[in-house]
């Protein structure tokens, strides 16, 4: 199995290069924010539990997270690839990770830190908007559809996320600082991580980390 993990703040890029990476590659995208929200709207037990953790823009309970990656990990998908978008996002996290991982006789290969200045994250936040129907996503400006408010591949309608609106995005930018960053620093210590400048187009990021993925 090969396991490899976005890094980043929100709005760094992780789920458009997720997308470009997998559509070139083998890799299996597990977005954990996707995977809540899916859960959220189908008022699933993991939904309920989550719900006004993502309102405020705070991490939800490890148990939960935990419960659905090892599932998805366990539903035997076809593919035997695995990029992590969105999780681990603590140090805890990571371990926990770790010890799934090492239940199935697997590890983190890599680890890909997309860095960006926070104007930047910001801008891409208030502008993004997701495909309702095929969960694609787009920026009002930067990646906009060829039809306003549709998505160019479904035909679905396209939305803003409830939680990209600006007091909960100040919030998820802080809870990231406290957070996430110590992460990069272990990922650092173990020789896996790559630093990718994410303030560049979305090709150019795809194309670093598929060149990586491809070379082990
Ligand atoms: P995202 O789509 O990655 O920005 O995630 C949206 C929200 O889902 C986050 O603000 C958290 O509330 C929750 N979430 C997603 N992934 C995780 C995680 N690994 N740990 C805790 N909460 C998470």
């Amino acid at each position: 199995m090969k396991v490899a993990v976005l890094l980043g703040a929100p709005g760094a890029g992780k789920g458009t290069a997720a997308e470009g990476v997998c559509a070139a590659t083998k890799y299996l995208h597990v977005a954990t924010g996707d995977m809540l929200r899916d859960a959220v709207k189908k008022g699933t037990r993991f939904g309920v539990e989550a719900e006004a953790w993502m309102k405020r823009g705070e991490l939800v309970p490890d148990s939960t997270i935990v419960a659905i990656v090892e599932e998805r990990l366990n539903a035997g998908s076809g593919s035997d690839s695995y990029l992590f978008d969105g999780f681990p996002r603590t140090r805890q996290q990571a371990e926990l990770l770790e010890a799934s991982l090492g239940k199935l006789g697997a590890k983190v290969q890599h680890v890909f830190f997309l860095d960006a200045p926070r104007e930047l994250l910001l801008s891409r936040l208030t502008g993004r908007r997701i495909c309702r129907g095929c969960g694609r996503n787009y920026h009002v400006v930067n990646i906009p559809p060829k039809k306003s408010g549709v998505c160019d591949g479904c035909g679905g309608e396209l939305y803003q996320r409830a939680d990209d609106q600006e007091a909960t995005i100040a919030r998820r930018l802080d809870v990231y600082n406290a957070q996430t960053e110590a992460l990069i620093a272990w990922y650092e210590k173990r020789g896996v991580l790559t630093r990718v400048n994410s303030a560049r187009h979305r090709d150019e990021i795809t194309g670093e980390i598929v060149r990586v993925l491809s070379r082990s």
